[in-house]
């Protein structure tokens, strides 16, 4: 008689076995409506040109629905194959796993020659000064461990490909890579924690030196029409604020929730829900004036930015339209600024609603990167359940600091898919609407 694990055993091989099955053998998949939607027209700027359909006109052989690690790099395919697909993610994926889907740490992906001790010790500022960044064997032992880990967290998306997150999906540890591709969809998921095994010390980053680290949640760099939409990007239960500090800075496994960088252009980020994070959306990742000049096109409408850090966003060259989100910000001691102005920046702020503490200023709000305008129109505020006001953040920025930011940022938005909400109703709506398992 076939003992109980036994015949566990042989039910899971069957079901590992489907999983190498081509769709095409097995019944389709049922598709939620909202993973076949493509963007409406005028839906910001991924609604230009030729518009945003994701995988929308996927056969029934580009559907996958994916339970772990492997299955999702399988049906993603390494982003280089730009049939038309749908993934769709059911329950917990786990990107820090080996191909048996089993759990790795970051000592599974550190080289022989690395540890943070070692590392600590070679680079502290009172050893190696605080005039160049680390170099030496310790950092290149710190580079391939990271490359170790880089190859299994990095996942590349490719073109005409939508990834929809079936109830309670979440992509835990992973860094969605949309890289030099077109026409992407990422909705209904949640995203979380992105941890970076071993951040880089870098002595000349500020005043004092940062740790950095490498991943994003998702990451488009060189890529055009995506729509993210109805996702919640988080650290999960990584926070910052438990992690230890080394040479009196904050130990920061976390880079960005959703950077737009390298002459990416035409993005619309709706309806996401973005929390419990530091650097939330860069636009644009230099100064140099080159490949993102007239690109880094981004709408940034009605999401809810709940206790997160900086940047958001902050952008360089791009025309970025942010409308209507409700940014609530009740953490001073995790806040930095929101609207980070950089060098060409032209940021469109309309109808934003900032619920805050008290102790967070309203001349902290707006940030110059180098940047010269912006435009803002309609903000409201309240502190926790206080009266509402109208209030020009940017007028409080200039206010009590020099010099002045212009305001008008030298374009008004055209791609818009309905009327601008009333400010008034922007916490409501977002509440109601923004986030994962709200389509
Ligand atoms: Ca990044
Ligand atoms: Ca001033």
């Amino acid at each position: 008689m076939a003992s109980r694990t036994a015949l566990a055993a042989t039910v899971g091989f069957l079901l590992a076995g489907l999983a190498t099955v081509p769709a095409s053998a097995a019944a389709a998949p049922t598709v939620p409506a909202g993973a076949r939607q493509v963007l409406a027209a005028n839906d910001g700027w991924a609604a230009a040109t030729t518009g945003t359909t994701g995988g929308a006109a996927a056969d029934d052989a580009h559907v996958f629905v994916v339970r772990n690690r492997a299955e999702l790099a399988a049906a993603l395919a390494g982003g280089t194959d730009p049939t038309p697909r749908i993934v769709l993610v059911a329950g917990t994926i786990r990107a820090n796993v080996d191909d048996a889907n089993q759990p790795l740490t970051c000592a599974d992906y550190a080289d022989p020659a690395y540890s943070l001790d070692a590392y600590l010790a070679a680079y502290d500022p009172a050893v190696w000064g605080r005039a160049a960044r680390p170099s030496g064997p310790l950092e290149e032992a710190r580079v391939r461990s990271a490359r170790n880990q880089g190859a299994r967290i990095n996942l590349r998306v490719g073109s005409n490909t939508t990834i929809y997150g079936l109830p309670n999906a979440r992509l835990v540890g992973a860094n969605l890579l949309v890289q030099n591709v077109d026409n992407v969809i990422i909705r209904n998921l949640r995203l979380e924690d992105a941890a970076d095994c071993f951040p880089a010390w870098d002595p000349t980053d500020g005043a004092a030196g940062n740790w950095n680290s490498a991943y994003d949640l998702v990451t488009l760099t060189g890529a055009t029409h995506v729509w993210a939409d109805h996702n919640t990007l988080s650290d999960g239960n990584n926070v910052d604020s438990a992690q230890p500090l080394y040479f009196g800075r904050p130990y920061q496994v976390h880079d960005g929730a959703l950077d737009v960088i390298r002459a990416s252009d035409l993005v619309t980020i709706s309806y996401n829900v973005f929390q419990e994070h530091d650097k939330t959306m860069l636009i644009g990742s230099t100064n140099t004036v080159g490949a993102d000049v007239g690109k880094l096109r981004v709408t940034v409408h009605h999401n809810k930015f709940a206790n997160v850090g900086q940047r958001v966003p902050r952008v360089r060259f791009g025309q970025v339209d942010v409308y209507n989100n409700y940014y609530y910000l009740t953490d001073e001691d995790a806040y930095s600024y929101s609207w980070g102005v950089g060098v060409y920046s032209a940021i469109y702020a309309e109808n934003n609603f900032l619920l805050r503490s008290a102790d967070l200023a309203l001349e902290d709000f707006v940030y110059d990167w180098g940047g010269t305008a912006m435009t803002e129109k309609g903000t409201l505020t309240r502190i926790g359940t206080g009266p509402v006001r109208a209030v020009s953040l940017l007028d409080e920025y200039n206010a009590t600091h020099d010099p002045d930011l212009g305001t008008d940022a030298g374009w008004t938005p055209v791609l818009r898919a309905e009327p601008v909400t009333p400010t008034a109703q922007v916490p409501a709506v977002v509440n109601t609407r923004a986030g994962a398992g709200r389509i």
